[in-house]
């Protein structure tokens, strides 16, 4: 694959889980990818995957939350893979509880991941988008932005970033840029896995519980909320921009 016809995305938190699906999702489309994640050691499986199926990707270790290594993270990828203009902000961490027994620490890593992370990164990734004049962002939010016990500081984020997705679109749309989010419903990830062991609850027990509320009848994989973020990404989606799109099987689940 040649660096100078793939378009570059960077996907953050794509050690595992969605972010993962996703990173696998955009290089089989032909990107050359760079694998965000805390521990860059963490992303060489996924690295190694997208090449032994004949795509091009970097490990990159970055905390997404910090605007000096965010920064030292994409000039990286401008020079390792070229200049990205596709960023999918997906890094994400749960620290779920009830409102009267949520410590600031819990709120503050949660929005610091969550939204200062998908600001630091579209920062800093937007003005190579505004230079080839074409961009992809996309923006991992969820069904808990419409509310969700025990999760005051996760729902906020996730509602929080449908409102920047929003704003993004606006101020980056006359530079060919399109921002829209993603917001998944109940997908099987060591996220959806870490929420049953917090409750004491077997995970086939908490699966078959979610299950029996999404309309189509199946939990979510990785993959399914992969295929929505690749169409977003695509050419043909440049007249969709500030959406939300629930991949949820169902309106909400
Ligand atoms: P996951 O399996 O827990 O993966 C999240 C990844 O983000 C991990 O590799 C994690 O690294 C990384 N990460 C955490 N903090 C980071 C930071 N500060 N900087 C860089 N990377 C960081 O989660 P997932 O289920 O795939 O979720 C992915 C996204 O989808 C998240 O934004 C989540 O909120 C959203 N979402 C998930 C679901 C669901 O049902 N699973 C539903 C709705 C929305 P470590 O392993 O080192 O912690």
């Amino acid at each position: 694959m040649s660096q100078s016809v793939s378009k570059v995305a960077i996907v953050t938190g794509a050690a595992r889980g969605i972010g993962e699906a996703t990173a696998r999702k955009l290089a089989g489309d032909g990107l050359a990818v760079a694998v965000v994640d805390l521990d860059e050691g963490a992303c060489a499986n996924v690295v190694t995957a997208i090449h032994d199926a004949g795509g091009s990707a970097l490990a990159v270790g970055a905390d997404v939350s910090d605007q000096k290594q965010v920064t030292a993270a994409v000039e990286r990828v401008v020079a390792d893979l070229g200049a990205p203009t596709v960023l999918v902000n997906n890094a994400g961490v749960l620290r779920d509880n009830l409102l009267f027994k949520m410590s600031e620490d819990d709120w503050e890593t949660v929005m610091a991941v969550h939204l200062r992370g998908a600001f630091l990164f579209s920062r800093e990734v937007q003005k190579h988008m505004v230079d080839a004049n074409w961009g992809r962002i996309v923006n991992l939010s969820s069904t808990s932005a419409l509310g969700n016990r025990g999760q005051a500081n996760y729902a906020a984020a996730k509602a929080g970033l449908q409102g920047f997705t929003k704003t993004l679109a606006i101020e980056l749309g006359r530079f060919g840029v399109t921002v829209n989010a993603v917001a998944p419903g109940f997908i099987v990830t060591d996220m959806t896995a870490a929420t049953a062991a917090r409750i004491g609850v077997d995970f086939a027990d908490f699966s078959k519980a979610a299950v029996a509320q999404i309309p189509v009848g199946r939990a979510g994989r990785p993959e399914d909320v992969a295929h929505a973020v690749s169409f977003l990404v695509s050419e043909g989606a440049s007249f969709v921009s500030g959406q939300v799109v629930y991949v949820a099987g169902g309106p909400r689940a």
